[in-house]
């Protein structure tokens, strides 16, 4: 069975359980939005999103939608694009800029909505509601912007330049662990530049994605404009990507999806931004700043509970710093305060659903099965308050060779390898010796090595002195080899969500044939 199948298998299972209890205590029925109205899916079935830190805890039932629900949305998202492609952009932009303002009013709202259907501590869903506030006036100043170039033509009396048009019906699929981040950095480039939209959301998370886009509505973003269709990947992902109407798609989630999705893409000739899974490592070096790379090593494993594309999930330590820093850590790991993310002083929520708990868990019995150290942690915490949700201890796990699976393969939870190393060029060998490219750092204070580091290191994000998590929105944001497929969120999205036109006049009133008459 996929794992894909298996998370379904399993909401499904906790749907059956849960249910009725929802039903009881009145959870809110969630529709999909088609052309501005609010539709149950047309097949009638329903999925549970559920708090991960307490599973009786029901944040709401989502359509459960199929290639049915999806064909209706692609023909509202296309009728509306006859329109939207003719209001001035910055006029679209204005839209935005209202979307920034109130998401700022409702930013306490919907941080506590996110950490009840996503587990991730107050302060970082805080964070993720801020970064679509920063994407959104980021982007809505391209509304002004949105460049082509004018370049003299090789004949006389001729004007040529490049326009960018919008590319039409775009079709989004996001991951669950940002979000209403990773929403807004497709949407906002996407309608900025004047296509439509439709959105599905992760099955675990889509309340944000609904927030994020009521609260577009109620900045007076045109019916049919954007479009959500919730539900599961193979059944309401699969069509929009098939779909021959929906031009291009905007994919964020693991390597192995995102391979499925650009093959079917292939069907239909769509362009597909692919941002995909990391395996990121931290090199602290012998002269770093050792406090701050611990206090960078916590943050950047521990923090959204392991499960960032950018997690620091390989710290390569000195060999001459090592020890020390491997103590220190497994102490402060110790030390930190799991529980509901709600909770003031929580440092580590859950994990988002039993999926994710399975596969932490099967690569620790990986990690011991090949002779790495278990120096912390490496267990799903069930015992008294975590009973109800799904937990698992911060992990470290030491001795670790850069051949093992556990230095190479993603976890996506609170579990990192800690790998020695004698030079900086052994250490930039072994980051850069796996399949993923996403993020990487170096901890040191010479300028010579942090230069080099900047220049070797393979992946798209490179940091100096700070974790391996950190990215701004008006930066490009992705990754080389198997982390994405060459496009870039952020900086450089708009090149995703526009095409070039190139556009002549003649105002010779003759005809000139270009390479031919001027030709001498
Ligand atoms: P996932 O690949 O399981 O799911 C991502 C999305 O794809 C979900 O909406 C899912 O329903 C959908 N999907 C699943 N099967 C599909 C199919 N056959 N056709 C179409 N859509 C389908 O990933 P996830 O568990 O939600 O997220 C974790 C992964 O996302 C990790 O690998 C992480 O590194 C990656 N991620 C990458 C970035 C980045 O920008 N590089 C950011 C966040 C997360």
């Amino acid at each position: 069975m996929t794992k894909e199948a298996t998370k379904q298998v399993t909401n499904e299972a906790t749907n059956q359980e849960t249910k009725e209890a929802a039903k009881q205590a009145g959870a809110k029925v969630y529709g999909n939005l088609i052309g501005g109205q609010w539709l149950p899916a047309l097949g009638g079935k329903t999925l549970l999103n559920v708090n991960p830190a307490d599973h009786t805890d029901v944040v709401g039932e989502f359509p459960a939608s199929d290639a049915s629900d999806v064909a209706l949305a692609v023909a509202a998202a296309k009728k509306a694009f006859s329109s939207w492609r003719l209001v001035p952009a910055p006029k679209r932009a204005e839209i935005l800029y209202r979307a920034g303002q109130l998401l700022a009013e409702r930013k306490e709202q919907y941080a506590r909505e996110m950490t009840r259907e996503m587990g991730k501590v107050l302060a970082e869903t805080r964070g993720d509601v801020q970064e679509a506030i920063d994407e959104a006036y980021y982007v809505a100043g391209e509304g002004r912007r949105l460049f082509g170039q004018t370049t003299p033509s090789e004949l006389a009396n001729k004007f040529a330049m490049s326009v960018r048009m919008p590319v039409g019906v775009i079709g989004m699929i996001a991951p669950w662990n940002f979000p209403m981040a990773i929403p807004s950095w497709k949407l906002f480039p996407a309608l900025v530049a004047g296509n439509t939209c439709i959105i599905k959301p992760a099955e675990d998370t889509p309340l944000s994605t609904y927030n994020l886009v009521q609260t577009l509505m109620d900045a007076g973003l045109p019916e049919g404009v954007v479009n959500i269709v919730s539900g599961y990947g193979p059944e309401a992902g699969a069509p929009l990507v098939e779909h021959p109407e929906v031009r291009a798609i905007s994919f964020t989630g693991s390597s192995a999806v995102g391979s499925l999705v650009a093959q079917r893409a292939a069907a239909t000739f769509k362009p597909v931004s692919l941002e995909m899974g990391g395996k990121n490592a931290m090199i602290v070096m012998d002269d770093a700043n050792l406090e701050l790379a611990l206090e960078g090593a916590l943050w950047g494993a521990f923090g959204t509970t392991g499960q960032r594309c950018t997690a620091t999930s390989r710290i390569l330590l000195h060999r001459a710093i090592a020890a020390e820093f491997s103590a220190k850590l497994v102490e402060r790991a110790r030390a930190l305060r799991v529980g509901n993310g709600l909770e003031a002083g929580v440092e580590v929520g859950p994990q988002v659903n039993a999926q994710q708990i399975a596969t932490s868990a099967e690569y620790v019995a990986i990690a011991l099965a090949e002779g790495a150290k278990l120096l912390t942690g490496g267990k799903a915490l069930t015992e008294g308050v975590f009973s109800k949700g799904t937990f698992f201890a911060p992990t470290i796990f030491g001795g670790v060779t850069p051949t093992m699976r556990i230095a190479r393969e993603e976890v996506f939870g609170p579990v990192v390898a800690l790998i020695e190393f004698e030079t900086i060029e052994e250490a930039i060998e072994i980051a850069n010796s796996i399949d993923y490219g996403l993020s990487t750092s170096l901890y040191s204070r010479d300028v010579n090595r942090a230069f080099a580091a900047m220049r070797d290191l393979e992946a798209g994000i490179t940091y100096i002195n700070a974790p391996t998590i950190g990215a701004e929105v008006h930066l490009p944001f992705g990754g080389v080899k198997k982390t994405g497929n060459g496009h870039r969120e952020g900086l450089g999205a708009l090149d995703f969500y526009t095409t070039w036109k190139s556009v002549y006049v003649d105002f010779s009133d003759r005809l000139q044939r270009a390479q031919i008459d001027n030709a001498e």
